[in-house]
């Protein structure tokens, strides 16, 4: 496009390329293009539209707090800060009562990785490998996957651990593997770092954009005991997997283990408005005594986004998306599996709630995935294939390597998710082509 000025701007979508689509509305779990196209949403955006693209209620609070205020800047004086504040602290679990608000997801892990580290005195994070913790400086860091590249060598002191992907287990799970029992291989790599160096672990209960990995029974709880033997504080991201996304408030809940540090985002505000917040345990904050941690933003807690995320948890609540989300569960499981009965690319399915992985390979037995972890854009060719074939015929499926996933709106109905279903299976068909026969 030429401007007055004579510049030729390039249109921002070059992130998503030239033909990229115009989204420019949505309503329950579709949204719109501005030829009209209509789409079905089964990756909730970014993970984040919960509650679908026209909550009434969420809609509103935006509206009202608007007229209220949406310019009273200090978020320790807004009434609405306090009420969110108390509010999460009754979903959180555990004795995650304190709340510091950010406006995004990696905020809130810079602030749960510094807060860790004044606690502890200690420097260096454990991270995994296949995890996505944000794009700022640090959070970039203690990410894993191949998005840190770019911001390397990044923030220092971060050390790697390897994940309880069961699904390509190096030592054959489900035999006795350090690896996928999470603890004895924390407790090795200590050996390495020195516990008393090691300020925090940090992972993503169950992992969201880099593939999906639940991990088996007994890893968190595993791993909760080795930072307990060694003072070292145990962060859950939770930004993907908060609210009702994996069937529970959050994923930690279904195995009851409590972190020190708990970061949510992108459901706590259905996506309306930006908003994150990092949970804190009362053992921290006693720590913190009368003093002021040193931490905060312009828009902590700024009210609209508050307030969006009142109404937001007065949403789960009042209409059982919690339990909802968790009665869909083994529903999207049974149509996953159908699909795999007739698609040789879907190598492994995992998940629960509105939350899951398909594997996509080229190889049921050998396990060769469908594209390599970090593709380029020629290896990269099937999955594109695949997520343009379901969005040609009206299907929005969020992609990363060779997984999908399949992260609906809470609120979908049968019927909806029998129509995208029915999508997926042409779709799949097209990753079948590239499948050996
Ligand atoms: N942690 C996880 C697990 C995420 O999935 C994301 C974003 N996809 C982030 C952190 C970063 O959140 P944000 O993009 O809001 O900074």
């Amino acid at each position: 496009m030429e401007t007055a000025r004579g510049k030729v701007i390039r249109s921002w979508s070059a992130q998503g390329g030239a033909s990229a689509p115009r989204i420019v509305g949505g309503h329950g779990c579709h949204f719109q293009d501005a030829e009209g196209r209509s789409y079905l949403d089964f990756s909730s955006q970014m993970v984040n539209a919960n509650l679908g693209h026209s909550c009434a209620s969420v809609q509103d609070a935006v509206r009202e707090q608007v007229g209220a205020g949406a310019t009273l800047g200090r978020p320790w004086d807004l009434a609405v800060v306090h009420e969110l504040a108390d509010r999460l602290a009754e979903v959180t679990p555990g004795d995650l009562n304190t709340m510091f608000f950010a406006g995004s997801g990696a905020e809130a892990n810079e602030a749960a990785i510094r807060l860790a580290r004044a606690r502890t005195g200690r420097s260096k994070v454990i991270a995994r490998y296949r995890s996505y913790h944000g794009s700022s400086a640090g959070a970039l860091s203690v990410t894993g996957d191949p998005r840190r590249w770019h911001g390397e060598p990044g923030v220092p002191g971060v050390v790697r651990m390897l994940d309880p992907y069961t699904y390509r287990c190096p030592a054959g799970h489900p035999s006795p593997c350090p690896v996928c029992s999470g603890g004895p291989h924390l407790e090795e790599l200590l050996q390495y770092e020195g516990p008393e160096n090691v300020a925090a672990v940090i992972v993503e209960p169950v992992t969201g954009s880099s593939g999906v990995v639940v991990p088996p029974d007994g890893y968190l709880r595993s791993l909760r005991e080795t930072c307990d033997r060694h003072g070292i504080m145990l962060i859950f991201d939770e930004v993907m997997t908060g609210f009702g996304r994996t069937g529970t408030w959050f994923a930690c809940d279904r195995w009851d283990v409590v972190p020190d540090i708990l970061t949510c985002a992108k459901g706590l505000t259905a996506g309306y408005v930006p908003l994150a917040a990092t949970a804190v345990s009362d053992r921290l904050t006693d720590w913190l005594a009368d003093s002021v941690f040193p931490y905060g933003l312009t828009y902590s807690g700024h009210p609209v986004a508050c307030a969006a995320a009142v109404a937001a948890l007065d949403v789960y609540r009042r209409d059982g998306l919690i339990e909802r989300a968790a009665a869909l569960g083994p529903v999207i499981e049974s149509h996953l599996r159908r699909l795999a009965d007739r698609h040789p690319s879907i190598g492994d399915i995992r998940g629960s709630g509105c939350f899951w992985g398909l594997e996509l390979v080229r190889d049921r037995t050998s396990r060769e995935p469908l594209v390599p972890f970090n593709p380029d854009a020629t290896a990269a060719e099937p999955m594109r294939r695949f997520s343009a074939a379901a969005f040609g015929a009206g299907l929005y499926v969020l992609t990363n390597g060779n997984v999908a996933l399949i992260a609906p709106p809470l609120i979908i109905s049968d019927a909806e998710l029998e129509e995208g279903m029915a999508v997926l299976d042409k779709a799949l068909s097209v990753a079948d082509e590239y499948t050996t026969p």
